[in-house]
């Protein structure tokens, strides 16, 4: 079976792993701040701070950038549920925007319109959470111009998008504050880890006491005067970490040439991907959707028993039970959403993963296709 993915350890992975836990610091060592540093550098920001994993990157952003309870959060209708789950964690409400059906990105003449609309209404978003989806850097200069148009702040979901982008720009920093997930699904791995990025001191200095209990130092004595957590990452991760983070180039290269593969050679009417730029995208997964007279769940089944593994892209958020019914005044339905999360299909990728592998699953998608009036891939 060709997987959906395969988390890739090297030996030198292994060896740097192998040296913090022979060493007898397991947390709250070197590596963790050696990581951070190594990943400020990369986004070109001043600051970075590692947590346990994406989604506590994103709480902690929110929490540093003032969100309330009660207050809003402006975020895109397609995305991993972290996303939203996150502004709902910390009391805020989410306020889903649908996206764009090129970038599959937020719609940003919808989210200029979301603003204006919550604005006029008294009820000014506390921050906007683009997405970079599969790693593909939302429109972040129309973005920017919105949000500071509106005086909002913007939080960079790139949890896929590390080592991408947009005209020169890494993604992550081109917000107030960005943040990325080392999840084994995403760019580069730590098993579970999370990164913020930012160029605000302040906010870098909440996020490093609010993962370690809400712990600061001032002249000497410890304090604890603000909200916390345990969401510390290990040493042994950080250092896992660092060792990924030497094959980045490496790797960016050999997902963008796979998902390039892709797009060249089944790109068309009934398998169609989202626009695809080499720099803009970290190509954390080959997201294509299919055509709407094509049955999904047969056509994974199908591949499946050709021994290609595929999955759905990623979900409609605002259709999970807690956020059904939540105010739409501000904002229409997110219809692209819906569309584009029903029909969207992920394919085998990794940067490892051989021209003889991506050549097999393009043959066999291109059968499935080509059968699919006999098998039951195309709806009547
Ligand atoms: C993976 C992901 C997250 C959450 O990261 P975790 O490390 O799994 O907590 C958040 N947002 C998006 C878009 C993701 O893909």
């Amino acid at each position: 079976m060709i997987p959906l993915v395969k988390p890739e350890i090297s030996d030198d992975d292994v060896a740097s792993v192998t040296e913090v836990l022979m060493s007898g610091q397991l947390v709250q060592g070197p590596q963790v701040e050696a990581f951070e540093q190594e990943l400020a550098h990369l986004s070109g920001t001043r600051h970075a701070v590692v947590l346990d994993n994406g989604t506590a990157a994103l709480v902690a952003s929110l929490l540093a950038t003032g969100v309330t309870p009660g207050s809003h959060v402006i975020v895109p209708g397609y995305s991993w549920i972290a996303t939203a789950n996150a502004v709902s964690l910390v009391g805020a409400t989410p306020v889903f925007v649908d996206i764009d059906t090129g970038t599959h990105a937020i719609d940003v003449e919808l989210l200029a319109e979301c603003c204006k609309n919550m604005v006029a209404g008294g009820e000014i978003p506390m921050a906007i959470v683009p997405v970079h989806p599969f790693g593909y850097v939302a429109d972040m200069i129309a973005i920017e111009e919105i949000a500071a148009r509106f005086e909002i702040g913007i939080i960079e979901d790139a949890a896929c998008a590390l080592g991408a982008t947009l005209e020169g720009r890494p993604a992550g920093s081109i917000g107030q504050m960005g943040i990325f997930s080392f999840h084994p699904r995403k760019v580069i791995t730590t098993g579970e880890g999370g990164a913020l990025v930012t160029n605000d001191p302040s906010a870098a200095a909440f996020a490093r006491a609010y993962r370690n209990h809400g712990q600061t130092t001032r002249d000497g004595v410890r304090r604890f005067d603000g909200p916390g957590d345990n969401r510390r990452m290990t040493d042994f991760q950080a250092a896992l970490g660092r060792s990924q983070l030497r094959r980045l180039p490496a790797t960016l290269e050999g997902r963008r040439s796979a998902l390039n593969r892709y797009v060249g050679a089944l790109d068309g009417d009934l398998v169609k991907f989202q626009e695809f730029e080499w720099e803009r995208t970290a190509a954390q997964s080959a997201v294509a959707t299919l055509d709407e007279r094509i049955d999904r769940d047969r056509f994974i089944g199908e591949l499946r028993r050709r021994g290609v593994e595929t999955s759905v892209g990623t979900i409609d958020m605002t259709t999970a039970e807690h956020f059904k019914g939540l105010d739409g005044r501000w904002s229409p339905p997110c219809d692209v959403t819906r569309d584009v999360a029903a029909r969207s299909i992920s394919l085998p990728l990794w940067s490892q993963i051989s021209s003889d592998t991506c050549g097999e699953v393009i043959s066999n998608v291109l059968q499935v296709l080509d059968e699919a009036e006999t098998n039951g891939c195309i709806r009547d």
